[in-house]
């Protein structure tokens, strides 16, 4: 787990939390391994090699706790059962003490937490935010029994593209990897932080090379035009970036070089 807090559009990392009125973020991780390069989309043998030559690529999957202000924000869940309950006691939070949930898309490995090892309800006392397309998708068009089972313990708030959904916090319409795949802007005490789901997977090729994609997009043409849109967002005004599948602690911030992007 690591604490980061943002001061002045600067990421220090520090131990304690008394920044007041600002933004705290903790990252929390679920599991790291590797994934094969067959993966990807929009790469060619070649290039594949240049950046993994033993075909293997580092994955992880990871949460984040954000504190905007006096709310403090669960930001996507893990897999079922996993370890992220564990990584926010480890903050001092307990199950009890999560009252809401934002999630950027209903992948198994961003709501599939919401559901503990007995097969109830995680955080008991949240409340669980996601896009109206987003729930469109995968309750009402494919009736997906894992997210429906999951999310009827919650009470579940739908929200539109563009909405402030918690005091502080906007969803913005990053879809493609899924039809409601959204990123979220927290903003606190003049301190931002874009939360962006599944904006990439494999950093390594992806921001060097945006129009790389993976196999779990949903629409993959979709999903490059939304990287790059954003990644042009937080590059512009310089707003750091976390990440559910960027490399530990899961947070960059970006700048525009050729064809794609350099962590900074
Ligand atoms: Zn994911």
């Amino acid at each position: 787990m690591t604490k980061i807090i943002f001061a002045l559009a600067v990421s220090v990392l520090m131990a304690s939390c008394a920044f007041a009125g600002g933004l705290e973020v903790t990252t929390l991780v679920e599991t790291q391994g590797q994934s094969d390069t067959g993966l990807l989309l929009n790469a060619s043998d070649t290039l594949k090699a240049e950046y993994f030559p033993e075909g293997k690529m580092l994955s992880q999957i990871l949460a984040f706790w954000v504190k905007v202000g006096d709310n403090g924000i669960l930001f996507d869940t893990g897999l079922r059962a996993g370890n992220i309950p564990a990584e926010l006691a480890k903050n001092g939070v307990s199950p009890e003490n999560v009252k809401m949930i934002l999630l950027t898309h209903l992948h198994g490995d961003h709501y599939g937490g919401l559901v503990n090892s007995e097969g109830k309800a995680s955080f008991p006392n949240a409340e669980v935010y996601v896009s109206k397309p987003e729930y469109d998708y995968w309750v009402n068009e494919l009736k997906n029994e894992g997210v429906i089972s999951a999310l009827n313990m919650y009470r579940v708030n739908q929200f539109a593209f563009g909405d402030e959904v918690v005091a502080g916090v906007r969803a913005i319409d990053t879809a493609g990897h899924t039809p409601g795949h959204v990123s979220f802007l927290a903003e606190s005490g003049g301190e931002k932080i874009i939360i962006a789901g599944d904006i990439m997977h494999f950093q390594t090729i992806q921001l060097p090379h945006p129009d790389v994609a993976v196999k779990y997009d949903v629409d993959p043409v979709k999903a490059v035009q939304s990287r790059k849109f954003l990644l042009d967002y937080a590059a512009w005004k310089n707003i750091p970036v976390a990440g559910m599948h960027i490399m530990t602690p899961g947070i960059i911030s970006v700048t525009k070089s050729g064809e794609g992007y350099v962590k900074q």
